[in-house]
Order: C-alpha cells, then sequence, then structure tokens
C-alpha cells in the first residue's frame, strides 16, 4: 500500500478504472497486490536489430547518427518498424510493465510509428522525439549534449515552450556531459553512470529524476562495478531513481530482470528497487502506488502457484522472482492476439 509498500490484508475495490476503495481483510490471502511497473527509459525501435551479430562494440552499433542501428532503423520499413515496436510492447505488457517513456528517433515520422504501434495496447506512454519528432511527442530526447552545438539550448527552449517535457542521456560514458546536460533543466536525466559527487549533489539540489539502466550500462561496457552507476551515493543524496532498459537490441525490455540484476549486483534494499520499477509512472504525470482515487495500475499475483508462497519477505520475492506466469488475470490492457 501506497509509497512505501506497507503489507496489509485487504481488499481493492476498482470502479471506472480507478481504485475506490481499501478494505481491511481479517484473512491472509493467497494473492499478493503490488504496483505495475514502468519502464522509465527505451529505445523500441530498435527491436528491429535486436541481437544482431556484428562487429565492432555494441557501443559503435548504437552510436548516432550512423551505428548500426540507426542504418538499420532508416532501412526499415515503416509496416516492419510499427510492427516491431508492437511486438516489444507486447512483451513488456507481458511481464508486468504497465507504462514506458521511450527515446524515439526517425523524426516526427518516428514518433508517429511508435503511436501507431501503442494503439492496441495503450500501454501509458512519455514518447521523446528528436530531429523535429518532438512536436509530436510529449517531449524532446536528447542523445548527449556532445553530440550538439550551441543550437540545442534554442531546440531545448522552442520544445519547452511547446509544453514538451525534456529527457537527456548524460554521463553514459563519462562525467563531461553532465553539467551541460544540468544547465538544461532537463525533466528527467538518463543513465548519470559516470556522475561525480559534486553532480549528484546538484542533481538532487535540481530535483532531477535519474533513469538508470545498469544491464545496459554493463553490456556496453560502461559500467563493471557497483560504483557505476553511483546507486548508492544518488539514493543517499535524495535522487529520485527509475529503471529502464535501454535499447531493446541487446537488452530485453522486462524490468523484472532489471530489478534482480539491481539487486543482485548492486545490493540495494528491496523496497528502493521497487520503488524505482515504479516511480517511472511519474514522468507521465501518474502515481501507480496503491491508494484510493490512484488509476488501478496494479498486478495480482498468485503465490499458491509457485514456491512464493513461502516467501518471509514478499518484496525481496517480487523483486528476485517474480514470474509473469503467477500473474492473475490478463498484464495485458489489450486482448492477446
Ligand atoms: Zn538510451
Amino acid at each position: 500500500m501506497g509509497d512505501e509498500f506497507e503489507e496489509r490484508n485487504v481488499r481493492i475495490g476498482v470502479t471506472n478504472g480507478k481504485i475506490t476503495a481499501i478494505e481491511e481483510i481479517s484473512r491472509v490471502p493467497d494473492v499478493w497486490i503490488f504496483p505495475g511497473f514502468f519502464n522509465a527509459h527505451t529505445h523500441l525501435g530498435d527491436t528491429v536489430a535486436m541481437d544482431i551479430d556484428a562487429p565492432g562494440s555494441i557501443g559503435d552499433l548504437v552510436a548516432p547518427p550512423d551505428g548500426l542501428k540507426h542504418r538499420m532503423l532508416r532501412a526499415a520499413s515503416p509496416q516492419t518498424c510499427v510492427d516491431a515496436m508492437n511486438a516489444s510492447i507486447r512483451t513488456m505488457a507481458q511481464t508486468g510493465t504497465f507504462g514506458f517513456a521511450d527515446f524515439r528517433e526517425g523524426g516526427i515520422n518516428g514518433v508517429r510509428y511508435l503511436q501507431e504501434a501503442n494503439r492496441e495496447c495503450s500501454l501509458d506512454s512519455a514518447i521523446f522525439g528528436r530531429d523535429g519528432g518532438e512536436a509530436a511527442g510529449d517531449g524532446l530526447g536528447v542523445s548527449s549534449t556532445r553530440h550538439y552545438g550551441e543550437e540545442l539550448t534554442h531546440i531545448v527552449e522552442t520544445a519547452r515552450a511547446n509544453g514538451k517535457k525534456i529527457a537527456i542521456h548524460a554521463g553514459e560514458k563519462d562525467s563531461r556531459d553532465v553539467d551541460t546536460a544540468l544547465s538544461l533543466d532537463p525533466d528527467v536525466l538518463i543513465h548519470c553512470t559516470h556522475a561525480t559527487p559534486a553532480q549528484i549533489t546538484n542533481i538532487a539540489d535540481a530535483g532531477i529524476p535519474v533513469a538508470i539502466c545498469p544491464r545496459s550500462n554493463w553490456k556496453l561496457g560502461v559500467a563493471s562495478s557497483r560504483q557505476n552507476p553511483p546507486v548508492h551515493a544518488m539514493i543517499d543524496a535524495g535522487v529520485e531513481l527509475m529503471l529502464g532498459t535501454d535499447n531493446v537490441m541487446f537488452v530485453q525490455p522486462d524490468i523484472a530482470a532489471e530489478m534482480a540484476f539491481c539487486h543482485y549486483v548492486y545490493g540495494i534494499d528491496s523496497q528502493k528497487i521497487l520503488k524505482m520499477a515504479v516511480a517511472g509512472a511519474h514522468i507521465t504525470g501518474r502515481d501507480y502506488s496503491i491508494v484510493e482515487g490512484n488509476d488501478a495500475r496494479f498486478i495480482r499475483y498468485n503465490t499458491a502457484r509457485s514456491n512464493a508462497q513461502f516467501s518471509k519477505n514478499m518484496v525481496t520475492t517480487i523483486i528476485n522472482r517474480f514470474n509473469p506466469r503467477d500473474c492473475e488475470g490478463s498484464l495485458l490492457m489489450c486482448d492477446l492476439k
């Protein structure tokens, strides 16, 4: 229940998609109810290049503007692009994710393809376009301030004047593009894998949430210890962290897998990890916590179907052992074909 995942024995009433009642019950139910996940950073478009074998580092493959990923995106037909993103959206929905924030390449058309791909499942979404795509989406997604010159300030100001949110990749390879990103006062920063202590303080003071993508960082070779991203320092400083899975090209957009990775590699407290897996909904202005009046975005998890019934710590079991097979009802807000 609530922001801190307090465990209570309750029955939850839902009317017209909203939580309208939370009633205490005396027995201990078999079904756990907890908030759905939000994937705070994806590149769904590169589903078209999933697990491709290619020479060179993965970093080179995803580097804009001419890395293999970008060449494949340009070569893919619009229908292939829509179908691929739709398939990844289904995969997310099937693994407990109710919403996502995506960096969409390909300008206005790229954003429209993703809107089309999400029409059927209708997950909550924040689409950050670029190269003009910000006009059709929810915001502007900046690959890194190092990829732009002075024109970036004007691009950001124009997007903001049009009511768009600003999201910026920063600190992924080193700390050198973090200060310039901060100077643009973004709504969310992505990665901060190499943010310095001083930058972390500034991020916390500015109240800017950070979407971290640890599996992507390890796969890309920009992290090799629990010091990067500096999750514990960011948590201690009061930075709001959110979990994302980054490029579908080489990381499955499965937040449960990201949660387990965070627990094993970084040793983050279970409650904090679950909070990170849910907090991304704030990017869309939603709140997935189980509180009367909020949208019903929760998962019903039947522990009687698995060894979860022997758990002595509900939240630790959720973040380490979540299995969609044990979810009751459809996780999809659309019907599976
Ligand atoms: Zn990214």
